[in-house]
């Protein structure tokens, strides 16, 4: 039986990353996937390495703008009124968290973390060949009403007191950074410390290209198969059985399948979310994300063409696809750019795996000696997997953690 010092499980972004960042530190790793590295959510996600994730996605709470989404009249979101009953007590939580003290504590967690994301990209990026996805081009917020780009007030002020710059933009300005735009009265915000890549599902898989290149293995397993082994773990893969002395469980939207099963009661949930690629006018483009705030949606400039990336879907996580939100937010995007017709057939569907304070879980799991966990990065797990993938790092090799980890602690839904 292959021994390893640590078992990774789960070859997205966040696992992929965790396993480069251990072996970097020289220990001998497995990525345990049940599929090939890179090929759910790190694969379909809008690519932005984001610099301004202060604050908690925006959810609308107000019985009017729910009724404009149950009639399909705004893009950003989408639900299923079951999988909401069923997410109540999840949803009063988020809606907790978003006090004004719950707001701080995000910002400031959620600053220490960016501040590091997209140099730790860059250093795996770079051992991994694969710079050539990456852009340092920022990000570009759209908003169509006054109202909205006022409604960024708190986003600008805690960028401000960070340090992180940002442009605010007219319309000509943004003509001016995205020519293809048709932006007139809209105003913007130009965040040009935000990154952004051509192929994220390509990034991880280069990631754990790199990983098994330099003596990692990759192996296909499933996890719900991992047992306790004479003091340590075990799993059965495609390559036989593989003994690791320490487990990082990194599953994302399917962590708690797993934890479940160890009597841990982790408040994950899901927002599904959609993408789909486009043409667009000839010689039209775009250099960067465009984030058409008050619409919810994101078009991305992509190796496939203009991806289109919706926003949230309360739905369970494996029920069929209802990519309604993806002609809405099409209908939309054809008054700012010139998107012609979907360059494949069909919509992509991932989740989100999000806890209702906007944080991930990561850290050593309580109770279970050898067992470390790193998931739920919500919204910002491409940014952030190869920062939580250091502080694991850290963590399990006994250094003093390049970010205080406090507030990303699983104590504190235990
Ligand atoms: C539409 C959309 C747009 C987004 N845009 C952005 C963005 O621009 N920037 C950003 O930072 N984030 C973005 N995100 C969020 C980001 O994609 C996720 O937070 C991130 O991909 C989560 O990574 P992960 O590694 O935790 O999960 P995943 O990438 O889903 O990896 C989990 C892995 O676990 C494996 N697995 C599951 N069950 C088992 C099992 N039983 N046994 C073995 N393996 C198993 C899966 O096969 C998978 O490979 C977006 C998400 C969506 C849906």
């Amino acid at each position: 039986m292959r021994t390893v010092d640590v078992i990774v499980l789960g070859a997205g972004m966040v696992g992929t990353s965790t396993a480069l960042q251990l072996q970097r530190r020289g220990l001998d790793v497995a990525l345990v996937d049940r599929r090939q590295p890179g090929e759910e959510t790190s694969h379909g996600n809008a690519g932005i390495i984001e610099r301004n994730g202060f604050l908690p996605p925006g959810f609308p709470g107000d019985a009017k703008f729910l009724l404009n989404i149950a009639l399909g009249r705004w893009p950003g979101a989408n639900y299923s009124l079951s999988a909401v009953m069923r997410l109540l007590p999840w949803l009063m939580a988020f809606r907790r968290h978003g006090s004004r003290t719950g707001v701080q504590r995000l910002a400031h967690a959620m600053n220490a973390l960016e501040a590091y994301a997209a140099g730790e990209h860059r250093v795996l990026a770079e051992a991994a060949e694969a710079l050539k996805y990456y852009r340092r081009t920022g990000a570009v917020h759209v908003y169509r009403t006054e109202a909205g780009f006022e409604a960024t007030v708190a986003e600008r002020h805690y960028a401000r007191i960070f340090g992180v710059d940002y442009h605010e933009l007219d319309d000509l300005d943004l003509n001016e950074l995205e020519p293809y735009l048709t932006a007139e009265g809209c105003r913007g915000i130009f965040w040009p410390e935000s990154e952004s890549v051509s192929n994220p599902g390509a990034v991880t898989k280069a990631f754990a290209r790199s990983l098994a290149e330099k003596g990692g293995e990759i192996m296909i397993g499933d996890a719900r198969r991992l047992t306790r082994s004479h003091g340590g773990w075990a799993i059965a893969t495609d390559k036989g059985p593989v003994r690791g002395r320490a487990v990082a469980l990194c599953l994302g939207p399917w962590s708690m399948d797993i934890l479940k099963g160890f009597g841990y009661r982790f408040p994950l949930a899901v927002k599904r979310g959609y993408h789909q690629h486009y043409k667009a006018r000839a010689g039209a483009g775009l250099s960067r994300p465009v984030v058409d705030a008050e619409m919810g949606y994101v078009l991305a400039p992509m190796e496939k063409g203009i991806r289109l990336t919706t926003g949230i879907e309360l739905a369970e996580r494996d029920a069929a696809p209802t990519p309604v939100q993806v002609e809405r937010a099409f209908r939309k995007a054809r008054e700012i750019f010139p998107l012609t017709v979907p360059a494949e057939p069909g919509a992509w569907m991932g989740s989100r795996p999000c806890f209702p304070d906007s944080l991930p879980v990561l850290g050593a799991a309580p109770g279970e000696s050898g067992l470390w966990l790193n998931f739920g990065h919500g919204h910002c797990g491409f940014t952030l997997g190869p920062v939580t993938g250091h502080i694991l790092a850290d963590l399990i090799t006994g250094v003093p953690p390049v970010i205080d980890p406090a507030p990303l602690s699983p104590l504190r839904f235990l």
